[in-house]
């Protein structure tokens, strides 16, 4: 997929409207906790002000219900603030993103100038999906109309936001459809994301190497079928271990497991065969504590006992086939590492990964919990590529087309 990008068009006085993924954790105090989201948006901003391009930027924030008196704690005036920091220059903030006080706040732009939407999902019709809306009438209209109130506010769409391509939010998908005609391009954030994934699914160097973790193999499913004939090893760990020992009638105690995936992980197993690595044992503890007493398990989990992380053995073999891995693609952790002692097991393979990379492995870390690991560990700068989107990097890999950028003009 090559679309075209912000370099290829002209923006000196077009009002420019860009969908961005802003969406940054806050503390209860309004602060930001992680800014990596707005710096990974800078490098498209500053290109569009200094074209001298009317820029509008637009994004959602955590998940309003839809009111925005109700829901003040997901307000982007925080990131408007931290933006102008950023950028060093003021950021207009534009308290509704539609209505009159949008319109005014676009027609008060100077070429070079910017302003920040309030966030998108203060309207429920952002989010409603494609299927609903054509299931309803009503729906399909209130979606309709909201996007049409932000095409209308400008000549040429960017989309930026990487995080939030898997979906087909009216920002994402609406609004660029109903600007048919007019430049629509994307980011320096998205070009970035999909040469890296791209080129890694692509024509990965070798051998390539799939660590899968986290909690439920049900949300792993498709991309553990997806990635079975391109890479050489996927290798498993967090809470998924536990449903493939229970499909195999393998005791597991009271750790998570997912009887009702019990089927489709016997499938996968049988389907990858060698390439699947599991588990050869796990830290284990009465309870899931920080500071709790562990110990480890080889197989079966007593009763009682929960395998929180994976064990010393398991990270020996991991270690050495991440050893001399090409390409190494990470996403979901392999044990509860927010809670200490269980962190050990997602430290290591982030190590690992960090010497993999010195070696001149490709090293891509799919977002969400892998990438705030990898930020844990202190070694963010060591990997290849750090994807802002969990949800999209686990959809492309899986091989998931993506219609907001499908929607988009060519190169
Ligand atoms: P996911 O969103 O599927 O990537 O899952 C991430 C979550 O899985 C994290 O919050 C981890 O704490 C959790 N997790 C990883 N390993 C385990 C485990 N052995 N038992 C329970 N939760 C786990």
């Amino acid at each position: 997929m090559v679309k075209k990008t912000v370099r290829a068009i002209e923006v000196r006085g077009q009002r420019v409207l860009a969908r961005l993924d802003l969406n940054v954790p806050l503390d209860d105090h309004d602060r930001i906790t992680d800014d990596r989201r707005i710096r990974a948006a800078l490098p498209t901003i500053t290109h569009l002000l200094s074209g001298g391009a009317r820029l509008i930027l637009m994004s959602h924030l955590g998940r309003p219900k839809g009111d925005p008196t109700a829901d003040k704690r997901f307000t982007l005036a925080p990131v408007a603030a931290r933006l102008a920091e950023l950028l060093g220059r003021p950021m207009a903030f534009v308290s509704d993103c539609v209505g009159p006080c949008a319109s005014d706040a676009v027609a008060e732009l100077g070429n070079g100038d910017c302003c920040l939407l309030e966030n998108l999902r203060f309207h429920k019709a952002e989010t409603i999906k494609d299927s609903k809306a054509a299931a309803n009438p009503a729906l399909g209209e209130a979606k309709t109309s909201f996007a049409r109130e932000l095409a209308d506010l400008a000549d040429v769409y960017v989309n930026d936001a990487f995080g939030t391509c898997h979906r087909d939010n009216a920002s994402m998908l609406t609004v660029p459809q109903l600007m048919e005609g007019k430049a629509r391009v994307i980011g320096f954030l998205i070009e970035k994301e999909l040469k890296f994934l791209g080129e890694a699914l692509a024509e990965p160097a070798r051998p390539f190497v799939a660590i899968l973790g986290g909690a439920k193999v049900s949300d792993k499913i498709g991309v553990i079928d997806a990635l079975r004939s391109k890479c050489d090893y996927i290798l498993i760990g967090g809470a998924m271990t536990y449903t493939f020992m229970g499909a195999e009638g393998v005791n597991v105690g009271r750790s998570l497991c997912e009887p009702d995936a019990f089927d489709t992980a016997r499938r996968l197993r049988a389907s990858a065969g060698d390439k699947l690595r599991l588990p050869v044992d796990s830290v284990v503890a009465a309870e899931l504590k920080p500071g709790v007493e562990t110990w480890v398990c080889d197989g079966a989990i007593p009763d009682g006992a929960l395998g929180l992380d994976i064990g010393p053995r398991t990270l020996n073999a991991y270690a050495e086939i991440l050893s001399n891995a090409g390409t190494v693609v990470w996403n979901g952790p392999m044990g509860v590492f927010e809670t200490p002692p269980f962190e050990r097991g997602t430290m290591e393979i982030a190590h690992r990964l960090a010497e993999a990379t010195d070696r001149g492995a490709i090293t891509i870390i799919g977002g969400g919990d892998s990438a705030a690991a990898v930020d844990q560990a202190g070694l963010s700068d060591r990997m290849t590529h750090i994807s802002t989107g969990g949800g999209a990097s686990l959809e492309y890999l899986e091989g998931k087309p993506f219609r907001a950028l499908e929607v988009l003009d060519d190169a």
